[in-house]
């Protein structure tokens, strides 16, 4: 006899507080068997093996695990395509209904489509709920019923939308639904073709103290005043709406939350901003893509010790902060005339808060070639922004040992000289020759 069960498929929401799709699954009559697949089509593509987010992410599936374990569950982890992961549940258990949280990458879309198909073909139904953000898919639209595609409209729909339906927590889980099951030892990086990488992941901070101050600290890298929040957001180790319900005053702070959902749903609507412009027009730049040029910017050899201490701190860590984010991104785009996906690229192997979203989102933003972009002349200065974000240079020192020596490298291009080379190649593009 088949033991009969419904399935919580945890994906980037690794986390038993306040998750709806597993709050939902509980509240069927079912017992509940918690899954998590290690999807080769995820983890292969990774450039490095010693990718520090698989470490991250394995010790959370143990974390998760051991709270589970402490219900007298644990994590049912399976290594394989989905569609095959299902097949085998299927033979294994009288599976009556997948429960899940909503996705809206394109990958993961077209993932959970053919997952729905195979489960319906067994009569098994699949149940998505929205998790990881406050509003999802078609809950913000224009009058017209079109997505929005500038920020502050966005914004403002977003707040009305806030107050008008207020946050709801999911209460106390039935944790008596839960499969009750021996623990099984999750696969171990090294099976999934990884070697453990520990990188240090700063606690959020949501102190009172941060998120008064965070309109005038947070361009400042070298004081590091912003909440660290990204790399849970991008896991789902925190719930959103625990985080909005105890931010939402701090206007400044929230939104900064809703670009992250802005991206999403740019995303979800225009799934071809992964590969093309959002504005069409500006894939007719000529970039240069001069490949040495492209080094020099990920190693941070420029010679532009904002850009350069920025790229060191990706590298080392994983991490950077938003302001400098910008200055590195526009360098790139705007003064070494390289196109913004290769960027993009770079900067998806790197971050350990990589998120589709909000990456593209971001480099599309800089370059110019995104929705509700900064105006393409926009072209940070990135001595201007060095005086003006790190006037004791305690940032740039900590990432240059080597500043102010012969060792430190000459600047690799003329700021004037390349501001007007892009300028010219953006106009050409848009027809604008003067
Ligand atoms: P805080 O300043 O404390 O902000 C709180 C939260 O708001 C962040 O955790 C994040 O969820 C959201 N947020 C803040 N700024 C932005 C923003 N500009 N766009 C969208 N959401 C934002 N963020 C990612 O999470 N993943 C990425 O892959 C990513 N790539 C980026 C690429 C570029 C070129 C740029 C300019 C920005 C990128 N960002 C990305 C946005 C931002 O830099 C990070 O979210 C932020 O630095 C993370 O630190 P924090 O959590 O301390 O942020």
């Amino acid at each position: 006899m088949k033991k009969t069960v419904a399935v919580f498929w945890f994906r980037r929401d690794l986390r038993i507080e306040d998750n709806v799709g597993f709050y939902e699954a509980l509240r069927s009559n079912d017992q509940v068997l918690p899954l998590f697949i290690f999807d080769p089509d995820i983890l292969d593509p990774l450039e490095d093996r010693n990718d520090p987010r698989v470490t991250y992410m394995h010790q959370r599936l143990e974390l998760l695990n051991e709270e589970l374990m402490l219900m007298g569950s644990c994590l049912w982890v399976i290594h394989d395509q989905p569609i095959n992961a299902f097949k085998q549940l299927i033979e294994e258990f009288s599976v009556q209904v997948v429960y899940t949280n909503n996705d809206y990458e394109p990958y993961a879309i077209k993932r959970d489509a053919a997952v729905r198909d195979l489960l319906k073909e067994h009569g098994v139904a699949f149940h998505g709920y929205k998790d990881q953000v406050i509003f999802e898919k078609d809950e913000i639209l224009k009058s017209d019923g079109r997505p929005y595609t500038v920020f502050t409209s966005y914004s403002r729909r977003w707040k009305c939308m806030l107050s008008e339906k207020p946050i709801q927590l999911c209460e106390a889980l039935a944790k008596d639904h839960l499969l009750q099951c021996e623990g099984l030892k999750i696969s171990s990086l090294e099976s999934l073709g990884f070697t453990s990488t520990e990188r240090i992941v700063k606690p959020i901070d949501l102190s009172l103290e941060m998120l008064s101050q965070y309109e005038l600290l947070r361009n400042i890298p070298a004081v590091d005043a912003t909440s660290h929040l990204s790399v849970a957001l991008r896991f789902g180790t925190i719930s959103i709406r625990r985080v909005v319900l105890g931010v939402k005053q701090y206007e400044h702070f929230l939104n900064e939350l809703i670009w992250r959902e802005f991206f999403m749903q740019v995303l979800y609507h225009y799934p071809n901003v992964v590969w093309e412009s959002f504005k069409p027009d500006y894939d007719r730049i000529e970039w240069v893509n001069d490949e040495e040029c492209f080094l020099q910017w990920c190693e941070g050899r420029t010679g532009f010790p904002m850009v350069d201490a920025g790229m060191r701190e990706l590298n080392e860590t994983g991490m950077m902060n938003n302001r400098v984010r910008m200055v590195t991104a526009s360098f790139l785009t705007k003064h070494l005339l390289i196109d913004w996906r290769w960027g993009e690229a770079y900067f998806a192997r790197k971050l350990m808060d990589y998120e589709l979203s909000s990456n593209n989102g971001n480099w599309q933003w800089v370059a110019g070639t995104g929705c509700d972009a900064a105006p393409y002349f926009r072209i940070f200065n990135p001595e201007q922004q060095l005086r003006r974000f790190d006037p004791e240079e305690k940032y740039i020192r900590r990432w240059i040992p080597e500043y102010g020596t012969s060792a430190y490298p000459h600047p690799m291009v003329d700021l004037g000289e390349s501001r007007l080379r892009t300028l010219s190649a953006y106009k050409q593009a848009l027809n604008r020759m003067e």
